[in-house]
């Protein structure tokens, strides 16, 4: 009798299924979570070991059929159970390939096939030719003069943490390496045991705290909270509390947070209260650095690991809590390839992990909200602001007979005024960045739009272009309209560059500061211009929501909220529950220490009714609005949805192909809406189309996604087209 060892491998290609492979005789048995190197039409792929059969039946066949794989990577697993466990079910759930799930879980190094088997810290060094150089010759690229001569100060290397706290940016250590004058080395962990875990003492925890912390410290295995605490309320003090005896305890805590909010801020809050390695995980990370983190919390040495969606993959030795900050944020959705939404995700894992997770939110979102109300969660309120702090006044400032281009009514701006001279800080918020969405002929009425996209094309007036926001086009800002030759083109619309602008103008005085994508690409120029926002040297800040979330902004007392009627007319049913969210999350940022804080909304629908309910600050009593117009409509948490998108040069392609999928015979719980238009018609000269799919009851959701998929894999059309499925989708674009 023989028996045919064969493996089930997850394999790195577009395909929603396992391969078999046979194990060659007097190769060793890879267990599950290895990694092999296995042929795959004719290239030679690495997987990882899904699992193991050691069967007489498949004998046989298996030995004639199945190809042998070639190498084992590894003599031990670098995938734990609980991990696999965790990307098997994102598989199943998000009905995508588990090949690609792993393209999303695991460090890019470890996929190419690198030793999974570094340990200690990584350090920036210089070579021996770095310790030659002058620092003079870097007088034409002052970053990297300053990276070298801190180098030649350390001649035993700096810690990549301790570079980022002292805002040496990644590019100048790139850049010295190109050089060959500096290099990262790997050495062992510096040990610091015998330090006490806390940094510095807690703060006296408030009331409402306190229950919070002491319902968190008796959570007894899995057991889901929701930490509902308006803004300013201190929930980063109640996770810092209910930390403590787990950390004590030698234990390992997962925080996940928005992308904005990994600033050296917050990662230096958990540092200074903790005398724990504390590993930050975002995109900033070099691939060597991610394996490095990855490896850490591995072995257990990263005990606090702070990190942004994708960190819910981290392996970890002895986890006791997952934490989930701002868990309403969008951010926490990927909205491309795996769509999965890592606030789930946290909660799934917790639960194969037997350990507590925590959502924390100013304004969580109805799902989370609703599960609470159910019982479902553990609902922990916290309703009053920590310390002496007071919530904010909100109110509406009637703009409906503003004119075009005065994005600013006269009572916003006189508000300014009085806040700056009482050297207090302003926030103009609006979510639109540019110079003016577009511009056009006074003479004909031409208006710039891109080519590729359905869209206009906005101005960006310091580097003098036009640039598509929803693709990469961008051209010269013309001089004469290209369809009538006037020259007497004016813009319309107001962007953050303008509003900056005018205001830099109308208080010459005061620094103004801008914050958005445009002004933060470079390296290191997020950081910089929070610390100028932080030291109040800058008086009126203007921003997109890269400054509406998290932040502490001391002496900021006025919010001025401009354009907060697009969110709410939105045809999104998301529309409106973002809005609310953005706009308190804005209020947020007021009043947070001393000086109670004023929130001004301008809007051109001042009657809009969810408006006023806004006025009250209260998020719970907006929620239940909201949630009632969901439960009306079937829609989540009261419905489920998902989205079939699709995309073609040919919109009759894409039109054809949902046509035919529309019609299957699906179960009839599952209503199949469509296919209509994406609110983007055209983006990149494709034409996009969507088919909604929602259902009372996730089971036969499940069953007709699985149905349309059955069919969409052997369609001609589809192959000619893009698609791409989204569970739960977050934003209908
Ligand atoms: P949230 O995350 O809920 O918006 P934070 O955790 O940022 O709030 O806390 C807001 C501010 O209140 C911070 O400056 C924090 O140091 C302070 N704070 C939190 N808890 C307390 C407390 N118990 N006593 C005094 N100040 C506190
Ligand atoms: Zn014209
Ligand atoms: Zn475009």
């Amino acid at each position: 009798m023989t028996l045919t060892r064969t493996l089930k491998v997850a394999v790195p290609v577009p395909l929603r299924r396992l391969f078999d492979y046979s194990v060659p005789r007097g190769m060793d048995l890879p267990a599950p979570g290895c990694r092999v190197e296995v042929e795959f039409g004719r290239r030679n792929l690495i997987g990882i070991v899904w699992e193991q059969s050691t069967q007489e039946q498949a004998a046989e066949q298996a030995s004639q059929k199945l190809k042998p794989i070639r190498r084992v990577l590894d003599a031990a697993p670098v995938m734990d159970p609980d991990l696999m466990q965790l990307c098997q079910r994102a598989a199943d759930y998000y009905h995508h390939p588990i090949g690609d799930v792993l393209a999303t879980a695991l460090p890019t190094l470890l996929r190419q096939g690198q030793d999974a088997q570094v340990s200690g810290e990584l350090f920036w060094c210089l070579t021996p030719r770095g310790q030659h150089a002058e620092v003079d010759a870097l007088s034409r690229a002052p970053r990297q003069q300053q990276a070298l001569s801190l180098l030649k100060e350390h001649p035993h290397g700096l810690a990549v943490p301790m570079l980022s706290a002292l805002s040496v940016p990644r590019s100048a250590l790139q850049a010295l390496e190109k050089k060959g004058w500096a290099e990262l080395r790997e050495m062992a962990a510096s040990e610091s045991s015998s330090k006490q875990l806390l940094g510095e003492l807690p703060l006296p925890p408030g009331i409402e705290q306190e229950a919070a912390i002491r319902a968190l410290r008796e959570a007894n295995g899995f057991a889901p909270y929701l930490l509902d605490g308006i803004t300013g309320s201190g929930k980063t003090e109640v996770y810092l509390q209910a930390m403590e005896p787990l950390l004590a305890a030698g234990k390992q805590i997962l925080v996940l947070v928005p992308e904005i909010g990994l600033t050296p801020q917050t990662v230096r809050r958990f540092e200074k209260r903790f005398n724990v390695p504390v590993e930050s995980l975002h995109s900033g990370m070099t691939d060597r650095e991610r394996l490095h983190g990855w490896v850490r919390s591995r072995l257990g040495e990263a005990r606090i690991i702070l990190g942004t969606r994708s960190a819910i993959f981290t392996p970890m030795k002895s986890p006791a809590m997952i934490i989930v900050d701002e868990a309403h944020d969008s951010s926490l959705k990927q909205q491309e390839g795996l769509r999965y939404n890592a606030r789930d995700l946290a909660v799934w894992r917790a639960h194969m992990l037997d350990i507590p997770v925590v959502l924390g939110s100013a304004t969580p979102s109805l799902e989370t909200l609703y599960l609470a109300e159910q019982g479902r969660y553990r609902h922990l309120r916290l309703r009053e602001r920590a310390g002496d702090a007071r919530p904010p006044t909100l109110k509406i400032e009637d703009c409906r007979e503003l004119p075009g281009h005065t994005p600013l009514s006269p009572r916003s701006l006189k508000a300014i005024a009085d806040t700056v001279n009482q050297q207090q800080q302003v926030l103009v918020f609006l979510n639109r960045r540019g110079y003016a969405p577009v511009i056009q002929c006074h003479d004909c009425g031409w208006q710039a739009e891109c080519e590729r996209c359905d869209s206009f094309l906005t101005w960006h007036k310091s580097i003098g272009r036009l640039i598509c926001h929803h693709c990469t086009h961008e051209r010269r800002v013309p001089a004469h309209c290209p369809k009538c030759g006037s020259s007497a083109l004016t813009d319309a619309g107001s962007g953050t560059e303008k509003i900056a602008e005018q205001l830099q103008k109308a208080f010459p005085k005061h620094p103004v500061l801008r914050i958005d994508r445009d002004t933060t690409r470079r390296k290191g120029s997020l950081d910089a211009a929070l610390a100028k926002a932080h030291s109040g040297e800058a008086s009126i800040l203007v921003g997109t929501q890269m400054l509406a979330k998290g932040h502490h902004f001391a002496r900021l007392t006025l919010a001025i909220v401009l354009d907060a009627d697009g969110g709410f007319l939105s045809a999104d049913f998301r529309g409106p529950e973002h809005a609310s969210q953005l706009i308190l999350q804005v209020a947020g940022r007021t009043g947070r220490e001393a000086h109670r804080g004023t929130v001004i909304i301008q809007s051109r629908h001042p009657d809009n009714t969810l408006l006023h309910t806004l006025l009250s600050g209260d998020y719970a009593t907006i929620a239940a609005r909201l949630l009632a117009d969901r439960r009306m409509a079937g829609l989540p948490p009261f419905g489920h949805v998902a989205l079939l998108r699709c995309e073609s040069m040919k919109a009759n392609e894409c039109i054809e192909l949902l046509d035919q999928l529309a019609v299957l015979p699906v179960d009839p719980r599952v209503q199949l809406l469509g296919p209509v238009p994406a609110p983007l018609e055209r983006r990149q000269g494709r034409f996009r189309f969507q088919l909604l799919l929602r259902a009372d009851l996730r089971a036969p959701l499940h069953g007709a996604i699985g149905q349309l998929l059955h069919v969409l894999d052997r369609h001609p059309l589809a192959r000619r087209c893009r698609w791409s499925l989204d569970v739960d989708p977050v934003d209908m674009l």
